[in-house]
């Protein structure tokens, strides 16, 4: 019999967790460690690893081919172009202190697409070969250029058999044809609430005045198209953090039950002002306490919430195929499955790669809709875009769960060779599969619940949490 390699770490109550590269895992003792790595497995560890999937007796068999499709379906292979992000202008009307991407006051000249740049990009979604198109509009405060969008969708709509719209809006300045290009059935809002009013205000909106006029527009927008065409995200500042209770209460007294927490992204001008480059730590007990509370919450709550990253994380670990976040795949492509249109037609394969060439470090555009796409020194990078021979990432039990974030590192580093364990990536990652798996193994039914609703089933299941005695 041949096991199919096994990696470990320890899960803090002297077990150790392993786990294979198609993302099996089992607890076991430091006596099966040593029997496994001495070669001296006993006919009750053979039994074990055999039933779970985690042994082979001759290439090819059963065993085998199980094993290589279960690994198989957890890589990531980017499709055909079907999502782009559109930047119609930079110009916004509010200056939040950490906005990463760069905007311009909202009467600065020469920061909008111009008629050419509107007619390239619509000759270049003509071009796709998909059927069904996703756009997402961003800014700047994109409904500044609300007729822009609607030449976009009017475009979109005869052009692809599916269409799905997202705005990305601050949400403080909506006028009566911007509500009513919102309130389209194939369009989304999504919009920026942060922690809550006080914080908003602190971050965003700076006069009490403007904060209500803000919250007034997502109360409006979530009475009048729901909560499933409404999202709202918190951007949290890791040195001055609100009370998980807090947040959690603001959400839901608007009915916003996915919250999406994001500590300032260390890109773009957010970079400058919060220099906190090394504050995985902080965040991470953050993120841990959150989690502990959103448990508490859901277990007398009628309405159960989420940490939508959390949850995202959680189904990657349960089973192969979550690749919706464009920020955790393996690998992790970039320029082919989506991409970003600036307000001046270049062509960038994320926004956060937009952050980083704007502020001048490093270049990673990718052409320009007028003059075509170039991704020459993006096949260079993306040579890098796997973690599955990385030096560190091999010994890692997260590893198949896990994925690679390139322009994260050279915003962060200026380089993406640095070991993995020193990067900001791999220490949250390290922190949120630890809590997955404390909550997996937890016997508290108060994390069962929870754990259960994230991960889609209708009540926690016992052989989740396989140990081999
Ligand atoms: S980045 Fe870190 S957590 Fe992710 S697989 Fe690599 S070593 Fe593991």
């Amino acid at each position: 019999m041949s096991v199919f390699p096994l990696k470990f770490k320890p899960f803090g109550d002297g077990t150790l967790l392993f786990a294979d590269d198609a993302g099996g895992f089992f607890k076991a003792d430091v006596a099966f460690l040593e029997r496994y790595a001495g070669n001296g497995l006993n006919p009750n560890d053979e039994q074990f690893l055999e039933d779970n999937g985690h042994s082979f007796r001759e290439i090819d068999d059963l065993a085998y081919t199980g094993f290589a499709y279960r690994w198989a379906n957890r890589l990531y292979a980017p499709t055909n172009l079907d999502y782009v992000i559109l930047v119609p202008t930079l110009r916004c009307n509010l200056v939040c202190g950490y906005c990463q991407v760069s905007r311009v006051n909202e009467n600065a000249p020469g920061f909008d697409w111009d008629e050419g740049t509107l007619n390239a990009v619509l000759q270049f979604l003509d071009g796709l070969t998909t059927r069904a198109l996703k756009v997402e509009f961003q800014g700047g405060e994109p409904l500044l250029k609300l007729e822009m969008l609607e030449r976009v969708r009017d475009f979109c709509r005869q052009r692809f058999d599916h269409t799905e719209f997202v705005v990305c809006t601050n949400l403080q300045a909506v006028s009566d044809k911007a509500w009513s290009f919102l309130s389209a059935p194939d369009t989304f809002t999504s919009t920026s609430l942060d922690a809550n009013a006080e914080t908003h205000e602190r971050q965003r909106t700076i006069t009490a005045e403007k904060t209500q006029e803000f919250l007034s527009n997502l109360r409006q927008a979530v009475d009048r198209f729901g909560t499933t065409k409404v999202s709202a995200l918190p951007t949290l500042d890791v040195r001055n953090l609100p009370e998980p209770t807090s947040v959690i209460e603001t959400f839901t007294s608007f009915g916003l039950r996915s919250i999406y927490l994001r500590p300032v992204n260390y890109q773009g001008f957010a970079r400058k002002r919060f220099a906190a480059k090394d504050s995985a730590a902080d965040w991470n007990a953050y993120h841990s306490a959150f989690i502990d509370a959103l448990i508490e919450y859901n277990w007398s709550a009628n309405e159960p919430v989420e940490e939508y990253y959390f949850v995202h994380c959680l189904r990657r670990v349960l089973r192969a195929g979550h690749n919706g976040h464009a920020d955790l795949r393996n690998p992790n492509i970039l320029g082919h499955g989506y991409l970003v249109i600036d307000y001046d037609g270049t062509f960038y394969p994320t926004d956060e790669a937009r952050m980083v060439t704007r502020v001048g470090q490093f270049d990673l555009s990718m052409g320009n809709v007028q003059t075509g796409l170039d991704r020459t020194a993006l096949d260079i990078l993306n040579a890098e875009a796997s973690n599955n021979f990385h030096p560190d990432c091999v010994h890692c039990p997260y590893q198949a769960f896990c994925g690679v974030d390139l322009v994260d590192d050279l915003s962060r580093y200026g380089r993406i060779d640095l070991p993995k364990h020193l990067t900001d990536f791999c220490q949250r990652h390290t922190h949120i599969f630890d809590k997955v798996f404390e909550l997996i193994y937890s016997a508290d039914p108060k994390v069962q619940k929870s754990l259960a609703i994230w991960a889609g089933m209708p009540e926690y299941e016992a052989a989740l949490a396989r140990v081999h005695q």
